[in-house]
């Protein structure tokens, strides 16, 4: 093996597995981050004697970690915490609320009422996504594409049956299986876990049901999402990688076909044998490489998914009513869904997304308090710029949850963080705050999405969330080990025992 260095950039999930999954296999690696801590979107806010993670609160498909751990032969750095319940969904009627749990017989009684049978028609739905999920993972969602040619014969090989769910939205599937707009509602939240909504997310992704209610379900960590990054910066640190903080890649020095070094803010150059990028695939062929497909005009045009708008509160009071993770949901679940990627509905009346910090990990708050997070899916930068209307907009949630919770949140806060999507896109350098990147139609697919091999230079790759194969944390664990396929069929691997 003659190519030995590996530099990576960017230590979001996606770029730390790489690093891990490389070293394992006999590569030399140094990672360069942007900013001063590692994890990108899923980071830690320490402040006021409270800690809150950023981004990622829970994730599904945990054996996509186990699958990291068997690769590098070593145990994971962290603990697994399933969650049971799930979560659970608040109406804005007074006690019309529903615990969403694994275990379908307490999942049936929770709907039996608004929807009788439900317990045959979730066993119906279910059978089918499992089915698709089954007959997609190792052909789709585990598959580099090598050319048009090789994704269209790929696609072709996935039975007929699944054929019909191309042309339906995952709001449509779901309404096949069930006849009550709750559970509607309520199965396919997951959607806006992509980034879009029910009625613009292709049926293909209920798949995740699958995993939600069958397969795997949620999990969060001991002492917090940022254990993970933790555990994995340790790891890589002890087998000699070093992580060069505060150091942005800003432009490039190639030969033609090869890259020869990267270049920072401070014009320092960095070179390497190969190089794999974490930092946003689409952003970075077009702001940094430079090239016509990815200019900000083509860019423009693609699906994104929504941004984050998050709001951290440290509460002088423990809130037990609050359940671990809480979605609060209105009458208007359709109309809101069509209106809000392009600003069209108020914030003021926004759905949002609730976590109690510090349910799980009792260290995030002092005693007797607790650590929230407030997560609301907000158009894009595209849609709306302005975002100094932010303490109005979080003042109305708080005050919403306040009303609806039966505790006067807003008389309680001694700590207070907003980001908005302005502060998203700049810190991580997310296209127009997008929270979770391009966005997941069916021409953003497997070889239709930016590739994890760069298209000019021989000697660089991408991985994260907007390359192969998408979004979220299991998504991200899968795209290092693609990535570190294409890399070690190109340059082969040493096998080394890691430390
Ligand atoms: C608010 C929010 C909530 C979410 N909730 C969930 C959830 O509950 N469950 C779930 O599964 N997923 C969730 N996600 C999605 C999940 O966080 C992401 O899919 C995942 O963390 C992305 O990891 P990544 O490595 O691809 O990218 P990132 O985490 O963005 O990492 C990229 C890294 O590259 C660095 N970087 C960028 N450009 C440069 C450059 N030019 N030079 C140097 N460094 C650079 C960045 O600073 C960053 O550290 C959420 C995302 C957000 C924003």
């Amino acid at each position: 093996m003659e190519a030995r260095k590996v530099l990576v950039v960017g230590s979001g999930i996606a770029g730390l597995s790489t690093a891990l999954r490389l070293i394992r296999r006999g590569y030399e690696v140094e990672i360069v981050e942007k900013n001063s801590m590692a994890g990108g979107r899923m980071n830690l806010i320490e402040k006021d004697g409270f800690k809150f993670d950023t981004g990622p609160t829970f994730f599904s498909m945990s054996y996509e970690f186990a699958e990291l751990a068997d690769d590098i032969k070593k145990e994971l750095p962290f603990e697994l915490r399933e969650l049971d319940p799930l979560y659970t969904v608040w109406y804005d009627e007074p006690g019309k609320r529903y615990t969403i749990y694994k275990d379908i017989e307490k999942l049936a009684s929770e709907f039996n009422k608004v929807e009788p049978g439900f317990r045959e028609k979730m066993e119906a739905y279910l059978k089918s996504t499992g089915r698709l999920y089954y007959d997609t993972e190792s052909l789709i969602i585990k598959n580099n594409f090598d050319s048009l040619m090789d994704y269209a014969s790929t696609v072709v090989r996935v039975p007929m049956v699944h054929l019909p769910k191309l042309f339906r939205t995952f709001w449509k599937e779901v309404s096949r299986y069930f006849d009550s707009d709750e559970v509607r509602e309520i199965i396919s939240l997951v959607s806006f876990f992509l980034g879009g909504t029910p009625f613009d997310t292709p049926s293909v992704f209920t798949m995740l049901s699958f995993t939600e209610f069958v397969h795997d379900g949620y999990y969060n960590v001991n002492g917090g999402m940022y254990k993970i990054i933790e555990g994995f910066v340790r790891m890589l640190e002890s087998n000699g990688v070093k992580i060069h903080y505060n150091t942005e890649i800003i432009d490039i020095e190639s030969n033609g076909s090869a890259l020869q070094s990267l270049v920072d803010q401070n014009k320092k150059k960095w070179s390497s044998d190969i190089y794999v990028i974490n930092s946003d695939a689409a952003l970075f062929r077009g702001r940094i490489l430079n090239r016509g497909k990815y200019s900000e005009e083509k860019l423009d045009r693609k699906r994104w998914t929504m941004a984050p708008f998050s709001i951290y509160l440290g509460i002088n009071q423990k809130l037990p009513e609050l359940k671990m993770h809480n979605y609060f949901l209105r009458g208007n679940f359709k109309e809101y869904s069509d209106k809000i990627y392009k600003n069209q509905a108020s914030l003021e009346q926004a759905y949002y997304y609730v976590n109690v910090v510090s349910r799980l990990n009792v260290e995030a708050a002092p005693e007797g308090r607790e650590s929230l997070y407030i997560l609301c899916p907000v158009p894009d930068l595209r849609y709306k710029s302005d975002w100094s209307d932010k303490e109005k907009i979080a003042d109305a949630i708080i005050t919403d949850l306040s009303r609806r919770t039966g505790y006067n949140i807003n008389d309680k806060i001694i700590s207070k963080t907003i980001i908005s999507p302005v502060e998203w896109r700049d810190k991580f350098n997310l296209p127009w705050g997008s929270g979770l990147g391009l966005g997941h139609n069916m021409m953003q697919m497997g070889y239709l999405r930016p590739s994890n091999k760069d298209e000019k230079f021989e000697n660089m790759f991408y991985t994260g969330s907007s390359t192969l194969p998408g979004t979220g944390i299991p998504m991200a664990v899968i795209s290092s080990k693609l990535v570190t396929e294409r890399i070690q069929k190109k340059y082969g691997l040493v096998l080394t025992d890691l430390h």
